[in-house]
């Protein structure tokens, strides 16, 4: 992938890292030039049709995914361009990557025609990335809660609130999109375009790179399970996690066990049961030693291994069956979900990784009063409640590695094929990893929360 780009945007941006490393004055920042250009991890519009006829696990973002010399986004009211230290990636970079289930630019050329201003966003490129941890640079006409200097994170609600739909919670906004997913100069780049009201405090104690790949996931599973919109946990709820060691599913096991709940996880393999083990999710049931629950063809589902799940869950529940359901992986495994959620029980889900053609038996739904809940990302009060839990030392990240820019493709890879536990962290502005913490006495506090899936993952 890796296309050479200029040293003149290495050389521009070194000011503005350097007065970042060096804690410089807020006048410093608001004085510093910006470059004109900018590298950023892009995909091509004239390359949506490259995987045509490729199953979707063999289509590569190493194929798709390039790093451009690109001209820096202008600034509109109400936002703020942030100079990017580290982003992440999320499992959306991955549909962006392999253009599935539809190419990202319907989501830019809809934007686009909104008005003027987000004419902007529908450009040959898209800009990926729906996290970031960053520095401000700018701030745009009508912001006074941020100002250049300040060390964020950025969570990736992008909401125009102009109708009354979204405001009791900005997710129902008409207008309300994904940043870096539904729109552009997303976080995988030098320099991102945000709104203004998706910035929210670093956490003083992370790496760069450990807050950036906190916001997307973390704050999803908050609402998912935690927040007034969700499934609402409560103390001693059992709470099956599909993935329990994934970027989702590593949040719901703290979330659980902050709020008293009892998380069961589920995994594929035996170091992924060690490691949700060690992460606080003492039942963990291997997928692998369960019978299969779809047939090779994909076409008709076991309800054994239906039944199979749901022993395998009481056996760890001294009997009891889950409360809540925490759903992601959606074709493969929603029928299970279903049936195994107690009478009453609650399935909340956020995705379908396997495919979002759902089966699933609805007797076992309404004669047992279960109730499915559809849920997405958080609105931005749930996202700052999330990241206050990370800014306290109450959840901690669950990154394992992380890679420079010019690697994000494979980055990408890992996550599209399963390969990598917890987060990846993507280094953009960092020079190297370890760099950006500004608590060095609480991280010392919580090191071995922080760097868990870094030692054992
Ligand atoms: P991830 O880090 O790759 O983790 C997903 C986990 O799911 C994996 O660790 C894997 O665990 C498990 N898994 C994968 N395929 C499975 C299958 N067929 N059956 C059972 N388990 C399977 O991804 P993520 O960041 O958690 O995201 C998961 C999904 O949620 C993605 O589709 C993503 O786009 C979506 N998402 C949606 C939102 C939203 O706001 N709507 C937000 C975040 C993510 P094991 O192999 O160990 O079982």
């Amino acid at each position: 992938m890796t296309e050479d780009v200029s040293p003149r945007i290495a050389s521009e941006l070194r000011d503005i890292v350097d007065a970042i490393e060096s804690d410089a004055s807020d006048e410093t920042f608001a004085s510093l030039p910006l470059p004109e250009s900018m590298r950023a991890a892009t995909v091509h519009k004239d390359e949506i049709g490259m995987f045509e006829g490729i199953p979707s696990e063999e289509k590569d973002p190493r194929k798709s995914v390039h790093i451009d010399e690109v001209p820096l986004p202008e600034l509109g009211p109400n936002e703020a361009l942030v100079a990017v230290m580290a982003s992440a990636i999320n499992f959306n970079t991955v549909w962006t990557s392999i253009f599935e289930p539809l190419p990202t630019f319907n989501f830019l050329e809809r934007r686009g025609r909104a008005s003027a201003l987000a004419a902007r966003h529908d450009l040959p490129y898209h800009i990926m990335g729906s996290d970031a941890a960053a520095v401000v640079l700018r701030v745009g006409p009508g912001v006074t809660k941020w100002k250049p200097g300040d060390r964020v994170v950025v969570h990736c609600n992008d909401v125009t609130l102009e109708g009354p739909e979204g405001h009791d919670d900005s997710m129902m906004d008409t207008g309300e999109g994904i940043w870096g997913f539904e729109t552009n100069f997303g976080g995988l780049a030098d320099v991102a375009l945000v709104k203004a009201n998706q910035l929210m405090p670093k956490p003083r104690h992370l790496t760069w790179e450990e807050a950036a790949s906190m916001p997307l996931v973390s704050c999803t599973a908050y609402r998912m399970l935690v927040g007034a919109n969700g499934a609402r946990m409560k103390q001693g709820d059992v709470v099956l996690i599909w993935g329990a060691t994934g970027g989702l599913g590593g949040f719901a096991v703290q979330y659980v066990r902050n709020g008293g709940g009892i998380p069961v996880g589920v995994v594929s393999s035996e170091k992924r049961v060690g490691l949700a083990k060690a992460l606080g999710c003492e039942r963990v049931v291997n997928r692998r030693d369960l019978p299969s629950v779809w047939d090779d063809a994909g076409t008709k589902q076991d309800t054994k291994a239906w039944v199979a799940l749901g022993k395998a869950v009481r056996e760890l529940t001294d009997g009891e069956d889950p409360d809540i359901v925490y759903e992601h992986p959606g074709r493969q495994t929603f029928g299970a979900s279903v049936f195994v959620a107690k009478r009453g029980g609650t399935i909340v889900t956020c995705a379908s990784t396997s495919g979002f053609m759902h089966e699933y038996d609805n007797r076992y739904l309404w004669m047992n009063l279960k109730r499915i809940i559809g849920s997405h990302f958080a609105n931005y009060k749930e996202a700052w409640e999330a990241n206050r839990l990370a800014c306290k030392g109450m959840v901690h990240p669950i990154m394992s590695r992380s890679f420079p820019l010019e690697e994000v493709d494979e980055a990408a890879w890992q996550v599209h094929r399963n390969m990598a536990e917890g987060k990846i962290g993507i280094r953009v502005l960092a020079a190297e990893a370890g760099r950006g913490v500004t608590d060095a006495a609480m991280r010392e506090r919580h090191y071995d929360a922080i760097t868990l899936f870094q030692r054992e993952a």
